[in-house]
This record gives C-alpha cells, structure tokens and sequence, in this order.
C-alpha cells in the first residue's frame, strides 16, 4: 500500500514525498482511513510508530474545505502531555500543512510568557497543539474560541492521565463541540485511559496493539547486570566507544543524578548536557537543537523531561537507572529505533533492580538479553537479588549503589 492508496489530498500528498516517507506505517495504513470515514477511533500506539501523521493527515483533510462555522479559533485541537510533545507533533504538523491553504499551527505550552500566546490566538488559526493546564489557562481568561472545532485529539493520554491531567483534559472536552470527532491515542488502553475514553469518544473504532505488528520496534534490548556506581560508569564508557554509536540518550532516576552524570561525562571530554524537568523552557529548546545538530552526542535526562523526544540519529538508549514502571522502559527506549531504524537500548541492573527487570520483561514479553564485557563482569553473579555485601553499601541499603551524600529526595 502507498499513501496514494490512502485518498489524501494533493498538498497532503506532496509534503508527504518531502518528508521523504515512502510508504505509510502499519498504525497509518489503519487508522487513516478509519479515521476519513469520520468515526471516533481509539488506538494503542506504541513510540516511533508514527502515530502522529496517523492523526494528522486523515484530520489535516477537514482543513480542505472552509469551516462550517464562524471564527479565528482551531478546526484541530491536539493536546499533548509535554512540551517537548507539542512542539514535535507541531513541527510534524508544519510540515505537513507545507502545501496547504488555511492550516495554521499554533502550540501553546507552559515555562513561556504568555504575551505571544495570547496574540496569536488573536488571530485565525486551524490546528492548535497544546498541553492542557497552560490550555485551561487560557481559556479561563476568555482567549480561546472553539466554535470551528471539528476533531479532538488526545495523543499519549496514558500520560496525560499519570501526570495528572484528568480534569483540565475533561474540562477542555466540554468545552468544545459535542459533534466533533475525538481521537485517542495512548500506549496503554485499560483503567483510567478506558474511562476517559468511555467519556468522550461516541461509539469508537478501536485498534489495538496486536493490528500495529509492524511498529514492532527494531530494537535490540540488552541487560547489563552491574555492582556499583562505578561498575556503571565504566560500562558506558565501554558503550560510548562503540564505533556504531551515533548520539546516546542516558536516563537517570533523578534530576541531581542527571547533571551529575553530564558534568562528569563533559569534564570526560564528551560532548554532553542534561535535559529535567528544572530547566527553563528556552534552555530546553537549546539543548534539544544541540542534541539535534549534533553539536552534543550524549543527552542525559529524566523521564519526563525525554518524553516525545524525536531525533532519528539517537543510536542508543542507556538505563544508568532503571525506571520505576514498565511503560517508562517502553518510552525511554522508543527514543531509539524511530520509524523503522535500528537502536540499541542497554539496562543496567544492580541487583536490587531484579524485580523491576522481572516486571520490564513481563511487560515487553520477552528477556532482554544479558551482555557481559570482557574485564567488566559484574563480581556478584546471584541473579536473585540483593544477598551478600555489595560495593557501594550494606545489603539493604537503598542508595543505588550511589555514595550515601547522593541519595537525595527523587524528584523528576
Ligand atoms: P511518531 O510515532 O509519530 O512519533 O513518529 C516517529 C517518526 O517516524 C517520526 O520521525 C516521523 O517523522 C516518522 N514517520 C512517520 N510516518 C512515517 C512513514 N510513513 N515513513 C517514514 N517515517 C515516518
């Protein structure tokens, strides 16, 4: 199948070729023409499978013919978990809209000041991309007219749900068009994201992850069982020397331990910086286009901070820490292997960590496949948890191995 197959119109067709995508992703050639027939659509979409112009192009079609009604405010209203989401999924909207006539994107997000914002949405604009408190703002001081809108989207609402968004997304619901089309769109579609759906999609389609075979994601997942701090920082310096890497995303659990961790890799000599959630929005931006330009290789960050994180030339994903849930380990290793490309995701596991590696392969269904380096085994080779004294602390002792001055508060 082509997107020629898919009815898409011409503008839609040629950004398309500029984008250089030749053919249309499993989750697309389902859902596009799903979502042209003008159902509601709910859709486990795992990272990378080019969920976003699955969502875009079929609702960009609307866009071809004027608004039925009246206003400046959008005909496509996206809402994202993050920032750095919105301006991905914006991005991806610009480019596609390249050829068209009355597709303005607006993103609005939170950490700017609000004075371009409010101008902006002053003026007419049809695809709006927005996370929802800075959203619910807005529209509690009057600024946001949604009397054209024709689709909702709520892409990643499993997130959008953990990190709290519950009732601004609900809020924002009521307020728009009860005849619009909703489309949702999250990793997991059970519990509370099934609720919400419940809520506000009319009867929908629903595809499920099993109809997204082809998202299978080109990753190769290896474990490293490792003692210590150091035993840690000397295995990603053997990684970091590995002829195929291109750009590394490290994750940490905490903020701290992520600038930490790039000061050490830069007083190294490595090209490095850390992304958190502490971080302003401007500096953000800067370090992402750093990362982008390849100005830097490594990027180390916390989970939040790397959500929607897009750079095709990410090679490797490294766990320093591993996450607290399974999902997180499914969305940290989707920054690699993006639409197709190969990557290479590395854990590394202290031996406390046995349950959380038990939960990761319960979840992705499958082991992830142990990897020793020669003169870095790891010495304690007990695979069932922490027993006996360990470097870096008595048995029990919850520092990460990590010298006791470290082990501070977790805070993402
Ligand atoms: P997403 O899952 O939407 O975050 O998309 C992941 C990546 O795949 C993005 O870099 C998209 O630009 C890219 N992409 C989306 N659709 C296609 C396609 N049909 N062919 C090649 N790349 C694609």
């Amino acid at each position: 199948m082509t997107f020629n197959d898919l009815e898409l119109a011409k503008p839609l067709l040629r950004a398309i070729e500029e984008l250089g995508f030749d053919k249309p992703t499993n989750i697309q050639k389902i859902s596009i023409p799903k979502i042209l027939s003008g159902v509601d659509l709910l859709a486990s979409s795992k990272t990378g499978s080019g969920k976003t112009a699955a969502f875009l192009l079929p609702s960009l079609m609307k866009l071809i013919k004027p608004a039925v009604n009246s206003g400046v405010g959008p005909r496509i209203l996206v809402l994202v978990p993050t920032r750095e989401l919105a301006t991905q999924v914006a991005q991806q909207a610009i480019d596609l809209v390249k050829f068209m006539k009355r597709a303005k994107v607006l993103t609005l997000f939170g950490g700017v000041p609000y004075g371009r914002q409010l101008r902006d949405l002053t003026k007419p604009h049809e695809i709006m991309i927005a996370t929802p408190g800075r959203l619910i703002d807005l529209m509690n001081r009057g600024k946001v007219d949604f009397s054209r809108l024709e689709t909702l989207i709520l892409d990643e609402a499993d997130r959008m749900l953990d990190m709290g968004f519950i009732k601004p997304v609900e809020e924002i619901a009521a307020a728009t068009p009860s005849e619009r089309q909703t489309l949702l769109f999250s990793a997991t579609l059970k519990g509370p994201v099934a609720k919400l759906a419940k809520k506000l999609l009319n009867n929908p389609d629903q595809i499920a992850a099993e109809d997204e075979n082809a998202q299978e994601l080109k990753i190769e997942q290896r474990l490293h069982k490792v003692d210590s701090l150091r035993h840690k920082h000397s295995i990603l310096e053997h990684i970091l020397n590995d002829p195929t890497l291109q750009q590394m995303l490290v994750f940490t659990s905490t903020k701290i331990f992520a600038d930490q961790l790039a000061d050490k890799l830069i007083s190294d000599g490595r090209g490095a910086a850390s992304l958190h959630g502490d971080m302003k929005q401007r500096e953000r931006t800067r370090t992402l286009q750093a990362l982008r330009s390849g100005a830097i290789q490594i990027l180390v960050a916390t989970d939040v901070a790397a959500r929607g994180i897009d750079i095709p030339t990410i090679s490797h994903v490294v766990n320093f820490d591993l996450p607290d849930s399974p999902e997180d380990y499914v969305h940290r290793i989707g920054r690699t292997g993006r639409a197709g490309a190969s990557g290479v995701a590395c854990s590394f596991a202290l031996h406390k960590d046995v349950g959380k590696v038990r939960s990761i392969e319960t979840y992705v269904g499958k082991k992830l496949d142990i990897k020793t380096i020669p003169g870095l085994e790891p010495k304690n080779k007990n695979e069932d948890g922490p027993r006996g004294p360990r470097r870096g602390g008595k048995p029990g002792d919850r520092s990460n191995g990590r010298p006791r001055r470290f082990n501070r508060q977790k805070s993402r």
